[in-house]
């Protein structure tokens, strides 16, 4: 999963003048202002991590890049709702392994998702149609979680 960054040297921003590009994450920390290259402070001044609302350091997008880099693409928005839903705030909170082991995929609601289960175990099979099962979500969530449509088990 690749994060992009927009660095900026706040040298020459306090001096009235954008000085920044667009680049990877990996790549922020070791970033040099093009126009004088002793002016050492810089800051990413927009971003595309969706889990990053505060203005990061240059230092803590490289942190995030390496942290998440084994993140694969089609795995990066499930992996960013289940990172929502642990509240993980900084790189060093990042677990891959967790998130892998306890995502089960995407679904259009908790009820969906526990339809599908029912019918993959069976146990309406021979049940007649007047035994009508109803979806109890309180007791689902105890199993799961549900986060931006994807599910997780909760252990
Ligand atoms: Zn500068």
């Amino acid at each position: 999963m690749d994060l992009r960054v927009w660095v900026g040297c706040l040298a020459c921003y306090n001096a009235g003048r954008l000085v920044g590009d667009w680049m990877d994450a990996s790549d922020a920390a070791d970033w040099k202002c093009p126009r004088d290259p002793s002016h050492e402070e810089f800051q990413c001044m927009d971003d595309e991590v969706p889990w990053v609302s505060h203005e990061m350091s240059a230092t803590e997008a490289t942190a995030w890049a390496e942290a998440v880099a084994d993140v694969e693409d089609y795995e990066a928005e499930a992996f960013t709702a289940f990172m929502a839903h642990e509240g993980w705030r900084s790189p060093s909170d990042v677990n891959l392994d967790d998130f892998r082991e306890r995502y089960c995929g995407e679904w259009e609601s908790p009820e969906a998702h526990a339809w599908e289960y029912l019918e993959d175990v069976g146990i309406s099979a021979d049940a007649p149609g007047y035994f009508m099962l109803r979806f109890d979500e309180i007791a689902w969530r105890q199993d799961y979680v549900y986060e931006n449509g994807h599910v997780f088990r909760s252990y």
